[in-house]
């Protein structure tokens, strides 16, 4: 008895041990994430005339996956699969969250398990500042610019909408960089307010002001914290920045020149070539201000020692054509619009390289993140996407050998011509990328269905479509690539070779 004692109290004390380890030591998350901000736009690629002296340094210190997508390349289906960790059939947000789609019930669930929430439930204090867009506009509207068209856009979210976050600076939509407005913690629906400073900027100092914490003003400080910085630029309006970073590019226009002469920007008769040209340099200047302002954050965990411990992921929600190829900004499988930056780092834990190997998906970030946090069997099994924590700490992992690529447009969803919603969702577009190729089948609901295949290794612009030189490749793409992809999303999407 005396023994079997010892004995129960050493497994005890080995349990409590580990416990307190595990528990003492949560590595805190810093997840920055500006809105369309193409992969190519990294000034550290090379690929454009595009200055992010902080992400470059950034990027040698962490892990850049070079190969990464925005499996549904908009806002909302993109925040959907971050937060749930599930694709869009299955989290139920297919498009945009806006008041025209507010009677499909188009935004994130309430009852949809989040990162966030399982963080919340195991100790952390959770921040969220910036844009949101996860819930549809109601009437009475939010009186406010985005919301006096015929389609709304703003609105506020309720605290019980929140998934855990219980520092909440952020709105919907508002794409007026200059003056945006926010909703602090407390505020109720019509406490919204506005700020004469650039968002990113203002954002920067939010979180810089949460990582300080000055009299816990903003979090417990005895819990790790998990903060979510979501910047609005380089999204349009491409005019709404500080003149500074405008300044910065007054010299480069021979390299200006080089990008406008890239085969897939139209020529000057076209509206998407004009619109281009006219529009190229504010945005590289953008992208140099988030960067600016990402290195006041990161130079702030420095400063307040949170370096070390915090795991700090830069991305994006999807890219911008800015006219390339004739496509105004998004939703397209072209590399600007389906491309996003992805970098990582955790001193000590996750060794600086570039991959291409790993093809990540927008909903592996939710289990890859829990399981470096060392939450791994708390991951429900709901989430559709893999963990990649293994992999990121420079192990082995089964690596994907496609992403697939969703949208549903949000005029089709709107016709009642095309019938119910599932028979909504049978039309549009689906494909898939792998390291080499990009496949996308465009099933139109009242018209014949288009098809793309582009060798990207052999035409890294996207200019040759082989869909009609190569049908069996097609063919092939489409039942050992895109078909898993369907039949694992519960996806009824599909298409036959006539
Ligand atoms: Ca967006």
């Amino acid at each position: 008895m005396h023994l079997k004692n010892n004995y129960f109290m050493v497994i005890v004390g080995i349990l409590l041990l580990g416990s307190c380890t595990n528990k003492s030591t949560p590595p805190n998350l810093l997840f920055v994430f500006p809105d369309q901000m193409r992969a190519s736009t990294l000034g550290f690629m090379e690929k454009e005339p595009v200055m992010t002296p902080h992400l470059d340094r950034f990027a040698s210190e962490g892990l850049v996956l070079t190969n990464a997508v925005s499996n549904a390349p908009v806002c909302s289906p993109y925040r959907a699969m971050m937060m749930s960790g599930r694709y869009p059939i299955s989290n139920g947000v297919v498009s945009n969250t806006t008041s025209k789609l507010a009677p499909l019930d188009i935004q994130l669930r309430k009852d949809e398990v989040c990162w966030s929430d399982i963080l919340k439930e195991n100790g952390y204090s959770l921040g969220y500042i910036g844009k949101w867009h996860l819930d549809y506009p109601h009437e009475p509207y939010i009186d406010c610019a985005n919301n006096r068209g015929e389609t709304k856009w703003n609105e506020w979210c309720p605290p019980e909408r929140r998934h855990g976050f219980d520092f909440w600076y952020s709105y919907d939509t508002y794409d007026y960089h200059m003056k945006p407005l926010y909703w602090s913690t407390d505020a109720k629906r019509e406490e919204f307010h506005y700020v004469d400073q650039w968002g990113p900027e203002h954002e920067a100092d939010m979180a810089l002001n949460y990582l300080a914490n000055e009299n816990g003003e903003y979090r417990d400080n005895d819990k790790p914290f998990a903060l979510v910085v979501s910047m609005n630029p380089p999204h349009m309006p491409y005019n709404q920045l500080p003149d500074k970073y405008v300044r910065m590019y007054d010299d480069m226009d021979e390299q200006i020149q080089e990008l406008i002469n890239s085969p897939s920007v139209p020529d000057t008769s076209d509206r998407w070539g004009k619109y281009y040209r006219k529009h190229i340099k504010n945005q590289l200047a953008m992208v140099t201000g988030v960067d600016e302002q990402f290195g006041r954050i990161l130079q702030g965990l420095k400063d307040f020692g949170y370096e070390k411990n915090t795991i700090v992921v830069f991305t994006s929600d999807h890219g911008d054509n800015l006219g390339k190829h004739g496509k105004i900004s998004k939703t397209n499988p072209y590399e600007e619009s389906f491309n996003i930056p992805f970098i990582i780092r955790w001193p000590d834990k996750i060794k600086p390289r570039h991959d291409s190997k790993l093809l990540l998906s927008v909903p592996d970030l939710y289990p890859s993140l829990l399981d470096l946090m060392g939450f791994s069997k708390e991951i429900p099994d709901a989430v559709e996407g893999s963990s990649f924590a293994n992999y990121f700490t420079g192990g082995d992992a089964e690596l994907p050998t496609s992403q697939l690529y969703f949208i549903v447009r949000h005029n089709n969803l709107l016709n009642p011509e095309f019938g119910s919603l599932k028979q909504k969702l049978s039309f549009d577009e689906r494909g898939i990328r792998t390291e080499q190729y990009t496949l996308m089948i465009d099933r139109k609901a009242n018209g014949p269905t288009d098809i793309y295949l582009w060798d990207r290794k052999a035409d890294p612009y996207q200019m040759n479509n082989l869909a009609k030189e190569k049908p069996e490749l097609v063919e092939k793409l489409y039942k050992k690539e895109l078909l898993p992809w369907l039949i694992k999303t519960g996806d009824e999407w599909r298409w036959e070779r006539k």
